[in-house]
C-alpha cells in the first residue's frame, strides 16, 4: 500500500480526513467522488467501530421526519445544521446508502435501518464505494498534530513521527463517549492547538446515577406508560410518557437518555415520575378510595400490589409511610392523600449521569460559533474542516446523531473539495 499520495494531477487536491468513523467515511467518499485524492486516516485496525455497535447492532442511520421535527429532536446547537440538513436530508443520504448496496427500511418513528439489520453493511457499503473511488486507508494510523502555515492547514503528522502534506483537513474524529472504539478526544486537541475552543464534553443519552437506596432496591423493574417530567428552577425542560428502568445504580431507560441529554451541562434539575398518568389526581384519588373500600380488612400491600407493578409497591408503601400490614380500612385520609400525591409526582432523585465511557453520545465539544455552517471550515484556519460528534452539537435517540455525523461529513468534504487555492 502507498503511504503517501499519489503525484497529485494539476486540480486534483491532497484532502485528509482523520477518523473512519461515520463522519470520516461520508467525507473521504464525498471528496474522492468529485475526483480529490482522499487519505483516510484511522487509529484502530478496522474502520466503523462504534458504527458497528450502533442500534444495538442494527444501526438506525437516519430518521425520514420533516427538518422541523429533526432540529426538534437536536439537544444543542441546532441552527448550526441548517445548511447540513439541506445539502444531505435524510431521504438523500437514504438515496446514496441505497446506491452504494446497502438497502434500507424504515420503521416505527420513522427510523431507518440497513434492511440486512447489520450495521455492518452500512461500513461495508461506505469502504467499498471508497475503495472504487481510489480513496487510500490506513488503518493504525494515529494523528498527533496538525500542520498549519500563514493561517492554512498544510498536513498532519502521525503519532510514529511522519509527517503527510494535505491541502484540507477534515477532523472526524468523534466525542469520548465509548473511549474503546478509538473516541478519545484527540480530535479536541487537535483543534485546540489550531485555536479552536472546546466546549467541556459531558455525557449525554445515558443512565442516571442515584444515591436512594430504594432505587437501586428496584433494579431490574420496568416501567412502562410511566410520565417523567424534569426541571430546572420554574422551567418545565421535558415531559413525557413512556418507558424507564431502575438499574443497580440508577434509572436508565427511553425516557431517561433523552432527560439526560437534556440536562446535560445544566445544574439543579429535579425529575419526578407520575406513575398514573393516564388519571388525574382526582380520578386515581376515587380509584384509591375505592381500591382500599373493596379491601375492607386486607393488608394496605395487597391493595398497593394492585396499583403498582413489582416491587414497587412496597417501595410506595415505605415512601407513603404506610405499614405494609396495616388493614385497609385504618388507613388515614391524610395517608391516603399522601399516596396519591406520590404516585402522581414521585421525586426521582439523581446524583448526575453516568461516566462518559457508557453514554451513547458526547455533549460538548468543538465551539461551532468558530466554524462555517455552510462549509464546516474552520473560520481561524483555513482547509481545516470538522464534522460529526467532535462538533458541539448532539440530539436524541432515533437515528438523528449518526445522521448528524453523514450531514455535517457530507457539508465539509464537499466544500473541501470546492475550495480553490
Ligand atoms: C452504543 C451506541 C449506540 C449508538 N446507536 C446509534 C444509532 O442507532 N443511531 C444514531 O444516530 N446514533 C447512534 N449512536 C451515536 C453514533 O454512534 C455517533 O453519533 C457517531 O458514531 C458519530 O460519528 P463520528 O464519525 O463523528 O465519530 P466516531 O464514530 O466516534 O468515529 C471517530 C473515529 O475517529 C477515529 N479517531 C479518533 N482519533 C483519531 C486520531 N487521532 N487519528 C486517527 N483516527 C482517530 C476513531 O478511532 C473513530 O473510528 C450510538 C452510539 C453508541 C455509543
Amino acid at each position: 500500500m502507498s503511504r503517501g499520495f499519489p503525484k497529485p494531477n494539476r486540480m486534483r487536491k491532497q484532502i485528509i480526513v482523520i477518523g473512519g468513523g461515520a463522519a470520516g467515511l461520508m467525507a473521504a467518499v464525498t471528496a474522492a467522488q468529485r475526483g480529490h485524492g482522499v487519505l483516510l486516516l484511522e487509529r484502530n485496525e478496522k474502520l466503523g467501530k462504534k458504527l458497528y455497535l450502533t442500534g444495538k447492532g442494527r444501526c438506525n442511520v437516519t430518521n425520514l421526519c420533516s427538518p422541523e421535527v429533526f432540529l426538534r429532536n437536536v439537544a444543542r446547537n441546532p441552527k448550526f445544521l441548517y445548511s447540513a440538513l439541506h445539502a444531505l436530508p435524510p431521504q438523500k443520504l437514504v438515496e446514496l446508502l441505497h446506491a452504494f448496496g446497502c438497502p434500507t427500511e424504515e420503521e416505527r418513528g420513522r427510523r431507518v435501518y440497513p434492511k440486512s439489520q447489520k450495521a455492518s453493511d452500512v461500513t461495508r457499503a461506505f469502504t467499498k464505494k471508497a475503495d472504487e473511488l481510489g480513496v487510500r486507508v490506513r488503518l493504525h494510523a494515529r494523528v498527533q498534530s496538525l500542520s498549519m502555515e500563514n493561517g492554512a492547514v498544510t498536513g498532519v503528522t502521525l503519532e510514529n513521527g511522519e509527517a503527510i502534506p494535505a491541502q484540507a483537513v477534515i477532523v472526524c474524529t468523534g466525542g469520548v463517549s465509548y473511549p474503546s472504539t478509538g473516541s478519545t478526544g484527540d480530535g479536541y486537541a487537535l483543534l485546540v492547538s489550531a485555536g479552536h475552543t472546546v466546549i467541556p464534553p459531558k455525557p449525554a443519552l445515558c443512565g442516571l446515577l442515584s444515591g436512594e437506596a430504594w432505587i437501586k432496591d428496584l433494579q431490574g423493574l420496568s416501567l412502562k406508560n410511566v410520565k417523567l417530567t424534569v426541571t430546572n428552577g420554574k422551567k418545565t425542560l421535558y415531559s413525557e410518557i413512556g418507558e424507564m428502568l431502575f438499574t443497580h445504580q440508577g434509572i436508565s431507560g427511553p425516557l431517561v437518555l433523552t432527560a439526560s441529554s437534556l440536562i446535560a451541562g445544566r445544574e439543579d434539575c429535579r425529575l419526578t415520575l407520575d406513575l398514573k398518568p393516564g388519571l388525574s389526581e382526582e380520578q386515581l384519588s376515587v380509584r384509591v378510595l375505592r381500591d382500599i373500600a373493596a379491601a375492607g380488612k386486607k393488608q394496605m400491600i395487597s391493595v398497593l400490589r394492585g396499583l403498582y407493578p413489582g416491587d414497587l409497591a412496597p417501595a410506595m408503601a415505605r415512601l407513603a409511610g404506610i405499614e405494609a400490614h396495616l388493614p385497609a380500612c385504618e388507613l388515614t385520609k391524610a395517608a391516603r392523600q399522601k399516596l396519591v400525591a406520590l404516585t402522581k409526582a414521585l421525586p426521582l432523585p439523581v446524583t448526575g449521569p453516568e461516566p462518559i465511557e457508557t453514554a451513547v453520545i458526547t455533549a460538548g465539544g468543538a465551539n461551532v460559533t468558530e466554524f462555517n455552517p455552510s462549509t464546516m471550515e474552520s473560520r481561524l484556519v483555513k482547509g481545516l474542516y470538522a464534522a460529526g460528534e467532535v462538533l458541539d452539537v448532539d440530539a436524541l435517540t432515533g437515528g438523528f446523531n449518526l445522521h448528524i455525523a453523514f450531514a455535517t461529513a457530507y457539508t465539509a468534504a464537499k466544500a473541501a473539495a470546492a475550495n480553490e487555492e
